[in-house]
């Protein structure tokens, strides 16, 4: 069957700004498998959408967009890693924006790794429900479960997620004992979206890397999730985080869509935050 690329995803990869690349990788996901399908149902879904984006008001079809495709990957974790570490670094290198579709969320770790190689001051964005502060999970270092952990230990301490409601009580204590900054949804609701965005570019000024992971949104609008979480993000909140944020972002990816668990609406919304992104980024620059 002939495989869609990413709806607008028109240039070579030499002339491109953006680079779409996806990692059908879910091994590590512990609760519903199914995210490595994701990349390629969000380009499925990416066509409902037309070219002009009416909120940010630019043409995605004006814009320089490559999808390099889904990426190697191997059967286990830390082979993965290793396989898409070396294309995350040339996309980098090369003075793009990459752009991953997930699969898993540990997947993320080379990409943020890559960006802070070549941006020392670069902070990191996370939207997610659960903490992922686990130092490891069913006896693996790289499991899903422990990618906010790794960042901030490994990467960088510029560090503020938003939307989290999950974690365990030794999770919450590593957060207050190194006074990790995390907006919960309950802040989110409480404080208002603008509040959290406000606060965010006064704590992070130089580049970011923007993650989300899926589940930070409700299940009410995505329910095809690896590990859904009631009390969650609204699609609109999460957006406001992409136009605060967009000026500086140089990495981004969006993670943990399990597909088979809808009629197509979690990819879809997926492919309109990704393309959201695209555009409040383009319009920036
Ligand atoms: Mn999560
Ligand atoms: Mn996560």
């Amino acid at each position: 069957m002939h495989k869609a690329i990413f709806a607008d995803a028109n240039s070579d990869y030499d002339n491109a700004k953006y680079v779409i690349c996806g990692v059908p990788f879910d091994n590590t996901s512990c609760f519903r498998r199914g995210s490595k399908d994701a990349p390629q149902e969000m380009r499925n879904n990416s066509y409902n959408f037309e070219k002009y984006n009416s909120f940010f008001d630019i043409d995605l079809q004006d814009i320089s967009i490559h999808d390099a495709g889904d990426l190697d990957v191997a059967d286990n974790v830390d082979d993965t890693l290793e396989i898409i570490s070396s294309r995350a670094r040339k996309y980098v290198i090369d003075g793009k924006i990459p752009i991953m579709l997930g699969g898993e969320h540990s997947l993320t770790m080379p990409f943020v790794k890559a960006c802070k190689e070549r941006y020392d001051d670069l902070g990191f964005v996370v939207l997610d429900a659960h903490m992922d502060m686990r130092d490891e999970y069913e006896g693996k270092k790289n499991s899903h479960a422990c990618i906010s952990r790794h960042v901030f230990e490994d990467v960088t301490k510029d560090y503020v997620s938003i939307g989290i409601r999950s974690g365990t009580r030794d999770e919450y204590e590593y957060v207050r004992e190194n006074d990790i900054k995390v907006f919960s949804s309950e802040d989110v609701f409480s404080m208002g979206i603008e509040a959290v965005t406000h606060e965010i570019r006064e704590r992070i000024s130089g580049p970011v890397y923007l993650s989300i992971d899926m589940d930070a949104i409700d299940p009410a609008y995505a329910p095809a999730l690896g590990t859904p979480e009631p009390y969650g993000m609204t699609p609109r909140e999460v957006r406001d985080v992409i136009a605060c944020l967009a000026p500086k972002i140089v990495g981004f990816d969006l993670v943990e869509i399990a597909p088979a668990y809808d009629s197509g609406g979690t990819a879809l919304l997926g492919a309109k935050l990704v393309r959201d992104f695209i555009a409040a980024s383009a319009k920036a620059l």
